[in-house]
């Protein structure tokens, strides 16, 4: 498995505007470097634990993603150095953010992750909670978050129509979010969707940043 040619192989089927984050949750810090050294340097994680822990023993210029669910309890230990937090999904994490961005003195950039697969078991929001959390007063007071876009799974499936109508719902919200609560910022812009399977059609139907792990660093050994 040839990491390094994986990702300028991936780089080139993307069009430019759209961000690759690699996906390095349990893969071992060797793996991570081979990319790094080949000038990749956006990585994704999904357990605050090994998070930190890499961010601790690998180079500072990385740009750290957390793409997992996050426990409110456990914000602090990523908050110094969070590149976007992609899975937001309850104003009562979004206050912790936010406090935990004044204490770091920064602004923490967050996406809401939304329910779009058929399964029961991944989390999100509906579009009528997240219209909720946006016109709250709690939310408005937050100065220390700011929310960048949009990010959901699609189910898993061979059913490509089906997945595509899902990262559609995805691209709907985000219009519909984008109209209603940041028509005069340019900062709401993000699409966080696609996979190692899914992410051609993820890109199709306007992903901006896809999220890519077994394709580039192999299948995974839980
Ligand atoms: C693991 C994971 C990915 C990457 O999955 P692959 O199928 O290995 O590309 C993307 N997004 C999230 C939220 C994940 O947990």
């Amino acid at each position: 498995m040839d990491i390094a040619k994986k990702i300028s192989e991936i780089k080139q089927t993307l069009p430019e505007e759209v961000k690759l984050v690699a996906v390095s949750k349990t893969k071992p810090n060797e793996d991570i470097m081979v990319a790094y050294s080949s000038g990749h340097k956006v990585f994704g994680e999904n357990k605050v634990q090994d998070l930190t822990k890499k961010y601790e023993e690998l180079p500072k210029d990385i740009e750290w993603h957390f793409i997992g669910h996050l426990q409110r309890n456990k914000v602090k230990y990523i908050a110094p150095f969070v590149y976007l937090i992609h899975g937001v999904d309850s104003v009562k994490l979004l206050k912790e953010i936010n406090k935990q961005g004044a204490k770091n003195k920064r602004i923490i950039s967050c996406l809401l992750q939304f329910h779009i697969a058929e399964e029961e078991t991944k989390f999100g929001l509906s579009v009528e909670e997240a219209k909720e959390l946006l016109s709250s007063e709690q939310y408005k007071a937050f100065e220390n978050i700011q929310i960048k876009g949009v990010m959901g799974m699609a189910t898993y499936t061979e059913n490509e129509s089906q997945v595509a109508k899902e990262f559609r719902m995805l691209k709907n919200i985000f219009n519909t979010l984008k109209n209603e609560y940041f028509s005069d910022t340019k900062d709401f812009c993000e699409i966080s969707m696609g996979m190692s399977d899914d992410y051609s059609l993820a890109v199709k139907e306007g992903s901006t940043m896809v999220r890519i792990g077994s394709k580039i660093f192999g299948a995974r050994n839980y």
